[in-house]
């Protein structure tokens, strides 16, 4: 692809790799980063040497960039272009540059501490400030050191200030790729509508009758918002389309939209069609989708959150950062002069916005993170020392290491156990990998995995009509076994079990409004963990999956053992005199069960005494999501 701003700058590109173990590239949204520069460091012979990775934070981009790679030179995908994102490996022995999430690279450095297959790694991205990414920067700046000779290290980003990161890397050459972006009109609204996808929905109509040719990208927060955006749309539209203006054709784009419905945003509209595409932040940097003309922001984002001090989770639609907002007014401005519609005041923008986005290491748990950086056994990684660009605060690294002690993973002077040795193996939370361990020893492995392959596709299991309202999802599971009355847990184990008794049918899927995608996937995540597992406990284990009616009887109880030990600081205990639990971790809060959960009173109307948790979230009121009864007193 000669035409992108990138490509006339290859020849600089190449030369100061070629001189610097660590170079850090700025472009613009689209420049040609992620597609591009793997192809030119081929084209230098980086290849022959070894592989050429590609990190990328989002599934979604790691899968769209690999298929546009393997597309332009003419190669199957899977051969010598691949990509690999958790439990999906789309590559070969004969990849040579391999598209994959920043968690499969951290991942993969476990088997392999040097990372010596690949002769160049490029962080891309690395403005996202994902947890994984910020980790993997730590990580190669030590191992720049040990092989200074022969790996080239790349951190591409789309806004990052690269003054910070060269720094980070003793002062490594910046190259700046200059933006060919034509001007962007920004008109803000008077006052922040009080509902914004009416708002959008309006504004999008008026831009669709009265403004001339080009495409129209709305940011929406979540997928919810996102379908009822284009069915707003859809019903208006087609109310115009009585021949005075052209055709619209609608387009929602999100991270769990099936990867064919994903790739039609790159297909160009017939002619005298415009399209509307309705995206969440993805298309801020993510995936660039060209034509866009026109673009309407909501000044919204979703994000995930984590409270240390309270070891819950929140997802908050929060406002953007100044500097999300001025990627998503560039989106207009790619192919000629556009305009941006801020859904909200100047004065937001100026005042309120932050001026860059909080990092994800400064808002995730740690645990995870933490349990993979002691299990790479650096003798010179101390994780409170971990070099990190923006280091989190003392308290949530603590209250990672709080949590690992309690299960077993790290010791009293929090040196890794063999315990938990094995489970960062697994790619699965910390409690969700303890409970696995623990089920080997309980003879209830086959049910474990199957719980644990179910949670970690829990999102992508219900149809998409059926996702909307939580009221709706319990209507819609009413068909389904219960968890007979001990919860969230054995109701996912049982619906696995139902399935896996029809043989594997689809049609009982459809007939279940469980999404086809979403429990095949989970069959595999399934194999693929039960494979780990084989591995670590190097003995044969029992994991096929169908349960006895015995183990129905005795109440899921060596399971429901095997859960308590891998969630011991996510157990709860019922309070009498009110109606919740409290938590029983090192944090001491009153709970409540979240309306989603089949947990329910017994013929006496009593809650189980004991329960576990899979997460708290504040909804605004703290509950907990996925509850297990655990034995009674
Ligand atoms: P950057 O990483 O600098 O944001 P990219 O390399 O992602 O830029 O994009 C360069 C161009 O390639 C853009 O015009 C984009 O639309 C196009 N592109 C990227 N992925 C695909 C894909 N899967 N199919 C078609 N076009 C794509």
């Amino acid at each position: 692809m000669a035409n992108l701003p990138i490509s006339q700058y290859e020849e600089k590109i190449v030369e100061t790799v070629d001189k610097n173990p660590v170079v850090v590239l700025i472009g613009e949204t689209g420049s040609g980063k992620s597609t591009q520069l793997s192809q030119m460091l081929r084209r230098r012979g980086y290849t022959k040497s070894g592989v050429i990775g590609v990190t990328q934070p989002r599934r979604v981009a790691a899968v769209s960039v690999a298929r546009r790679v393997a597309y332009e030179l003419g190669v199957q995908l899977g051969e010598e272009v691949g990509y690999a994102i958790r439990f999906e490996d789309r590559t070969s022995e004969n990849t040579r540059i391999k598209y994959l999430t920043d968690g499969v690279l951290l991942r993969e450095s476990l088997s392999n501490p040097e990372l010596n297959q690949y002769s160049v790694i490029i962080l891309d991205e690395a403005h996202e400030r994902s947890l994984n990414t910020d980790i993997l920067l730590g990580l190669m700046k030590r191992l720049i050191k040990i092989r200074s000779s022969n790996l080239k290290v790349l951190v591409t980003s789309a806004t990052l200030d690269g003054d910070k990161v060269s720094k980070f890397f003793s002062d490594c050459p910046i190259l700046t790729i200059p933006g060919k972006l034509y001007p962007v009109e920004i008109l803000y609204s008077k006052e922040r509508p009080s509902n914004y996808v009416e708002s959008a929905t309006k504004t999008a109509l008026d831009i669709h009758v009265k403004e001339p040719e080009g495409d129209i990208l709305i940011f929406a927060t979540g997928q919810d918002d996102i379908e009822k955006l284009v069915s707003n749309l859809e019903d208006k539209v087609r109310a115009f389309e009585e021949g005075s203006c052209m055709d619209a054709i609608i387009l929602p784009l999100h991270g769990s939209l099936p990867p064919e419905l994903q790739v039609r945003v790159f297909s160009p509209p017939p002619p005298n069609c415009r399209r509307i595409i309705v995206a969440t932040n993805i298309a801020e940097t993510s995936l660039t989708v060209d034509g866009v003309v026109y673009v309407i922001d909501s000044g919204y984002v979703k994000q995930r959150q984590y409270n240390p001090s309270t070891g819950m989770y929140s997802l908050d639609i929060v406002q953007i950062s100044k500097v999300q907002a001025n990627q998503r007014a560039g989106r207009a401005g790619r192919t000629r002069p556009g305009t941006c519609y801020r859904l909200y005041p100047s004065r937001v923008y100026h005042d309120e916005f932050l001026d860059v986005t909080v990092p994800e290491i400064q808002r995730s748990s740690l645990a995870g993170s933490v349990l993979y950086l002691k299990s790479l056994n650096l003798p010179d990684i101390d994780i409170l020392k971990f070099d990190f660009l923006d280091p989190p605060s003392f308290e949530s690294l603590q209250d990672a290491l709080k949590q690992l002690y309690l299960i077993d993973a790290i010791d009293e002077d929090g040196a890794i156990t063999s315990i938990g040795q094995k489970m960062a193996e697994l790619p699965l939370e910390p409690s969700l990998s303890r409970t696995l361990m623990e089920a080997n020893n309980y003879g209830c492995i086959s049910q474990a995995l199957t719980v644990a392959a179910m949670l970690s596709a829990e999102t992508t299991l219900l149809s998409v009509q059926s996702s909307k309202t939580e009221k709706k999802r319990k209507h819609n599971m009413s068909n389904l076994p219960d968890g007979s009355g001990l919860g969230d847990h054995i109701q996912l184990l049982q619906i696995y079990e139902c399935w896996d008794q029809t043989d594997y049918d689809i049609g009982w899927c459809k007939d279940n409004n469980l999404k086809v995608r979403g429990m095949l996937f989970v069959k595999d995540v399934r194999k693929q963990l039960a494979q780990i597992m084989q591995k670590i406990s190097k003995v044969p284990l029992d994991v096929q999956a169908n349960g006895t009616v015995e183990e129905f009887h005795r109440g899921y109880r060596n399971l429901r053992k095997a859960l308590c030990v891998g969630y011991a600081n996510q157990l709860a205990e019922r309070k009498l005199h009110h109606n919740g639990y409290r938590t029983l971790g090192f944090k001491s809060q009153v709970v409540q069960v979240h309306p989603s959960s089949v947990l329910r009173q017994d013929e006496l109307g009593k809650f189980p005494d004991y329960v576990v948790y899979h997460e708290l979230i504040a909804t605004p009121r703290p509950c907990m999501r996925n509850v297990c009864a655990v034995e009674m007193r």
